[in-house]
């Protein structure tokens, strides 16, 4: 029976996993999916998008095949990073000068 994080995580679907041939292969592309699978979307397009300009990254086709997700949203996600992310408001960023939470220290004694 699959673990929760198991079913949770996308498994690649490109010509060398679903033939098994290529270890090394395999576990690149379960690394990737692992990763996205904690992104949220814009974040998973971003990181896709910037894997497609790697100088051996494969296609969009088989990035699709790899990740799940559509080249259309590939192309977009690199497309949004090559404008700086301008369109995108940060609004799930800290807030300026905002930093971890001070911690409220506990007096002893
Ligand atoms: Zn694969």
């Amino acid at each position: 029976m699959p673990t929760e994080e198991a079913k949770s995580v996308r498994k690649c679907v490109c010509d060398i996993c679903r033939a098994g041939t290529d270890l090394t292969t395999m576990q690149y592309h379960h690394q990737i999916n692992l990763f996205l699978s904690r992104l949220n979307e814009p974040q998973r397009r971003w990181y896709v998008g910037l894997l497609s300009q790697q100088p051996d990254s494969p296609n969009d086709g088989e990035l699709s095949r790899i990740t799940g997700l559509d080249e259309k949203t590939i192309r977009k996600g690199r497309r949004e990073l090559a404008a700086g992310l301008a369109d995108l408001p940060p609004n799930r960023q800290r807030q300026a000068g905002g930093g971890r939470p001070a911690a409220e220290k506990k007096a002893r004694g």
